[in-house]
């Protein structure tokens, strides 16, 4: 068999639409409700920023609640500030901030389930976004278990944090991003997260390669992607 010469392309075969699941385009029909929790104040923004982009831009009519759990300080403004970047105008009536203390929600989990409690009174969403149930973060975690415990009649996306512990696992659902959407996210968390610059690893290069890593796996159109675990799935016919 003849061996590919070094200028054509490893993969000869036409590329093929990837089959997408869409969600309701009804204009008639509720704004659709958006949850998004995130334990400390650059979660949110790592682990779903360009899907909270797009969905801005293509469902302006969208509401969103925004709840980070760990924000006081400077963590707070930060946590304000990137809501902010990633919303738009829609983050006016959206960002809810906590003070639990970073590190320590194992030991916090009665008074943050309460606050999950209120949460769910007064926000019904259809969609929530929230960390993975397998991430080896305390907080995360509590935070994950805590949105099964409260939440079951919404679809639930985790999303993935990289991080030192090496304990991202095999996502089964994407979202393909525009490429300006995750050039701008990986900006965004680099010129909002002051406080996690020092950290090596929190670089435009880990969050553009994770995308364009997930972007691969599910054949997005633009190259980029996020990628979720999705527990349970209702198909609607
Ligand atoms: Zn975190």
């Amino acid at each position: 068999m003849p061996r590919p010469r070094a200028d054509e392309p490893f993969c000869e075969r036409p590329r093929q639409e990837t089959t997408l699941l869409n969600l309701k385009a009804d204009a008639s029909s509720k704004p659709l409700r958006v949850l998004c929790l995130g334990a400390h104040s650059d979660d949110i923004e790592i682990g779903c920023g360009a899907t909270v982009l797009q969905l801005g831009r293509r469902r302006p009519r969208a509401e969103f609640r925004w709840v980070v759990w760990s924000a006081d300080g400077t963590r707070g403004r930060e946590a304000r500030l990137g809501a902010q970047k990633f919303l738009g105008p829609a983050a006016k009536d959206a960002i809810q901030l906590h003070e639990f203390r970073d590190g320590y929600f194992p030991a916090q989990f009665s008074a943050i389930k309460d606050a999950f409690e209120s949460l769910a009174r007064e926000f019904r969403p259809d969609i929530v976004f929230t960390h993975a149930g397998d991430d080896r973060h305390q907080d995360h975690r509590i935070i994950s278990e805590l949105t099964w415990n409260t939440f079951r009649n919404q679809l639930i996306l985790e999303y993935e944090i990289p991080k030192w512990d090496g304990d991202l696992g095999r996502p089964n659902f994407y979202v393909p991003a525009s490429r300006s959407a995750a050039l701008r996210k990986a900006k965004a968390l680099i010129d909002v997260f002051g406080t996690q610059r020092s950290k090596d690893w929190f670089s435009e290069e880990t969050f553009l390669g994770l995308m364009r890593l997930r972007g691969m796996e599910c054949r997005a159109t633009e190259a980029f992607a996020e990628a979720f675990h999705a527990r349970k799935i209702a198909l609607s016919l």
